[in-house]
């Protein structure tokens, strides 16, 4: 995408805007694919979390992906663009009985994360084979926030509670057929992947009726200048080999799943904002855009970097700004950027706006949630709308309070 078609895009369907580039994803999901193709039977599993458009979903179905889900609204999404039943696996977290069982009523694959209600389904539905979710607590990444795999963690059954998963499906008679690991959101470290791998295969022996094993995801992608990305080719080479061991002697040849999300979307989206405002101030100079955290949260929630540039003047003298939202809470998109210099009315671009930053977008401060375009054989789509006022206010319900309000006087 050149900047051209970027302003173009802002000009005609207004800031701020998401922009998804259809190429990247493909790509993306090519690198992916090659990384494993020793492995007879590899799936990978969209995370519809990171970006839940349809239109997205149903790009990745094209392409052959199914779809990791966290939500029976995930599910439904799923289904409406055609992705088949046994092609999306739920792995939701703290969700109720009831939900994982209209879920399963779908035709679903059912990821399980704790013994309660492991036992529960079991006891209920024993003929519904069902994946657990197994913690083997390895720390990925450094960030608490977004490392899901050590000891603390709320997510999935611990590793030394394997004898009691056993003891349940012995006591139940359920089937299990896929084990599943989801460490955290930063693989820096194939080796430490390797090791939490390791302890899966460990697991997955204890096991006699496994299809599948899914490795969930993790994959880092670059998001600053010299940022240490995911090796997948890596990854590919050290756990292809070691999973075909183990289906060797396992004594069938399993599924190989994975469930990026960030992976695949990240670095296909482009956020257009406009300048509204440049500000000096005795310390520093702002641009002031028209969004906010409400509209892409990252930087504020988790510390994120998203590189920022300036699309309307590429070749302009480089300066230092601290980029800003528009929302009434302190919300700092970047300090001290060089960026090419900034007038208002600039459209600014930022890079990695696919995977958690529409799909975490709020009506805060009331204002309506962006347009989506994917970008696609070179052309502008189209695949949401920015929202209304109307939409605002779709489902509030205004009472009369002439009758409940009493002021003595
Ligand atoms: C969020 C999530 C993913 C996707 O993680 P990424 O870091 O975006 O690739 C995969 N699996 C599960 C269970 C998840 O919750």
């Amino acid at each position: 995408m050149e900047n051209s078609d970027l302003l173009a895009i802002a000009e005609q369907y207004g800031s701020p805007v998401y922009v998804y580039d259809s190429a990247k994803i493909v790509s993306q999901y090519q690198r992916l694919s090659n990384a494993f193709s020793g492995v007879k039977k590899l799936k990978l599993n969209y995370a519809v979390k990171a970006l839940s458009n349809l239109s997205i979903l149903k790009l990745m179905k094209s392409l052959g992906a199914g779809l990791d889900t966290v939500s029976i609204q995930e599910v439904r999404m799923g289904l409406k663009v055609g992705v088949t039943p046994k092609n999306i696996i739920f792995t939701p977290n703290g969700v109720s009985l009831e939900e994982i069982e209209e879920v399963a009523a779908l035709g679903v694959q059912i990821n399980i994360d704790n013994l309660s209600i492991l036992e529960q389904f079991g006891t209920k539905h024993p003929n519904i084979p069902v994946c657990v979710r197994i913690n083997p607590h390895i720390m990925a990444g450094g960030n608490s926030k977004i490392s899901v795999g050590h000891i603390d963690s709320k997510f999935g059954i611990s590793v030394h509670q394997t004898p009691h998963i056993v003891r349940i499906v012995e006591n139940t008679g359920m089937k299990i057929n896929g084990v599943h690991m989801h460490t955290g959101s930063d693989i820096l470290d194939i080796d430490v992947f390797i090791q939490a791998s390791q302890i899966l295969f460990d697991v997955a022996k204890q096991f006699k009726d496994l299809e599948f094993m899914d490795f969930g995801s993790g994959f880092k992608v670059p998001y600053k200048e010299g940022d240490i990305e995911t090796n997948i080719e890596e990854l590919g080479e050290k756990l292809t080999k070691r999973f075909n061991t183990f289906c060797e002697n396992y004594g069938k040849d399993l599924e190989l799943g994975f469930e990026p999300g960030k992976f695949l979307v990240s670095e296909a989206g482009h956020f257009l904002a406009k300048v509204n405002v440049v500000k000096q101030t005795t310390s520093t100079v702002f641009a002031g855009i028209d969004t906010g955290f409400n509209h892409l949260i990252r930087p504020m929630f988790y510390d994120s970097y998203h590189r920022i540039d300036n699309v309307s003047n590429p070749e302009g003298r480089e300066r230092f700004y601290s980029v800003v939202g528009y929302i009434c809470e302190t919300d700092t998109f970047g300090v001290n950027r060089r960026i090419n210099e900034i007038a208002e009315g600039d459209i600014l671009r930022f890079k990695n706006a696919g995977a958690y930053c529409f799909s975490m977008a709020s009506n805060y401060n009331s204002r309506f949630r962006p347009a989506e375009i994917l970008w696609h054989n070179g052309e502008a789509k189209l695949i949401r709308k920015r929202e209304t006022f109307e939409d605002l206010l779709a489902n509030q319900v205004e009472v009369s309070l002439e009758a409940m309000v009493s002021i003595d006087k």
